[in-house]
């Protein structure tokens, strides 16, 4: 089953807290999702005005091969503002739960269906694609959002968004309540996962299983509260436990995540799953004994298929393995008998200094030890000894 991507960095992305991207910004980023193949970049909100719609004409001017998508309120104000940007495909969100048709817009589930049909028609005879996104999907009535899909695909809306909008349903009543709305109106479905419980990705993979051949993501998870399933985590859980392969370029997802980490100015956490710097680090000296033999036992994957790179460090669970690796690294020869004197300061040193030994101090280290060994062993070191 071939699975296509809708990323939304550039919009639900930036609407992280204090997130901004520049112009020059979101065109780097644009092209370099484009380089990784995605097939649509939703890229900004035209009703914002006129420097959001300027760098959506400039997106649409920039010869991507990926489609630039503007998301619009169910309003015809933001249809012709979408127009007027030169985009071919408009994003059209209406809120389809009670609790956001009567808290933030005063309105029922009546206006709802008569507001986006309208809406969707006229977008239609300006000659835009159009697709719908049903936001609070996951806390509205399942009949309601039947009756609406069902309407929205007679007219002529090519992909539905089910959105959690505020992550409020787990994996197996997602896929239970998709897979019956997926069979009874048969469009191309999205599935729009946000990750307050941190099951964005488990839901995406939830949404793709119950049918949905779209998936909704953002790069490294960028997005409002908690954030949205990360692009990385969702291409490659499908690929790899799930048997879709992507049809992306994964092996810029690293140099991707960096480039969104830098223009979003947050660090990209060293644990994050799949494009972190320690995704494919082993400090453990089982573990590191275990991958120097056999990479798989302790990696999911090879980690140039994300373009990161394997990484052992000497710290404070440090094994012989990992010490002995750690020294041909620097060229040295190690004397195996010393070994377990070494690594005791190796122990000792990482404790104090709470993180793991940089290549000179291992070299010192080792040097330092050695000599302190030898003194002991010739008798004039004794004194040294005992005041350590
Ligand atoms: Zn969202």
């Amino acid at each position: 089953m071939r699975i296509e991507y809708c990323d939304t960095t550039l919009r639900d992305g930036e609407q992280a807290p204090g997130v901004v991207f520049s112009m020059d910004e979101k065109l780097a980023i644009a092209r370099a999702l484009d380089a990784v193949g995605v097939q649509l970049i939703e890229a900004g909100i035209p009703a914002m005005g006129f420097d959001e719609q300027q760098s959506l004409r400039m997106l649409v001017d920039a010869g991507l091969r990926a489609d630039v998508v503007a998301w619009c309120r169910a309003d015809h104000h933001d249809v012709a503002a979408a127009a007027g940007c030169g985009v071919g495909l408009v994003h059209l969100s209406v809120p389809v739960s009670d609790l956001h048709l009567h808290h933030k817009l005063g309105r029922d589930r009546a206006w709802a269906m008569m507001a986006i049909s309208s809406c969707v028609r006229d977008a239609l005879d300006r000659g835009l694609r159009v697709s719908v996104g049903l936001e609070d999907a996951s806390r509205a009535d399942d009949a309601f959002v039947l009756d609406l899909a069902g309407r929205l695909h007679e007219l002529g809306v090519e992909r539905l968004r089910w959105a959690d909008t505020v992550g409020m349903v787990e994996p197996f009543g997602l896929r239970t309540r998709l897979s019956c709305l997926i069979s009874a109106v048969p469009t191309a479905w999205e599935i729009h996962a946000h990750d307050d419980f941190g099951l964005a990705t488990a839901n995406s993979l939830a949404g793709v299983l119950a049918g949905a051949t779209w998936v909704s993501t953002t790069v490294g998870g960028l997005g409002e509260r908690a954030g949205n399933a990360p692009l990385e985590e969702v291409a490659m859980a499908l690929g790899r436990l799930h048997g879709c392969p992507s049809g992306l370029d994964t092996t810029a997802f690293r140099a991707l995540a960096c480039l969104v980490a830098r223009a979003a100015r947050r660090t990209l956490p060293p644990g994050k799953a799949v494009v972190g710097r320690n995704a494919f680090t082993h400090e453990s000296g089982i573990h590191v004994h275990g991958t120097l033999k056999a990479p798989s036992m302790y990696e999911p994957f090879d980690p140039s298929e994300v373009g990161g790179q394997r990484r052992f460090v000497l710290g404070k669970h440090a094994g012989r393995a990992s010490l002995r690796h750690a020294l041909h690294q620097l060229g040295i020869a190690p004397d195996d008998e010393k070994l377990g004197e070494v690594l005791e300061q190796v122990r000792m040193r990482t404790t104090t200094l709470k993180r793991p030994l940089r290549p000179r101090e291992i070299r010192d280290l080792y040097n330092s030890t050695l000599m302190s060994v030898d003194k002991l062993c010739d008798g004039s070191g004794l004194a040294d000894r005992t005041r350590r």
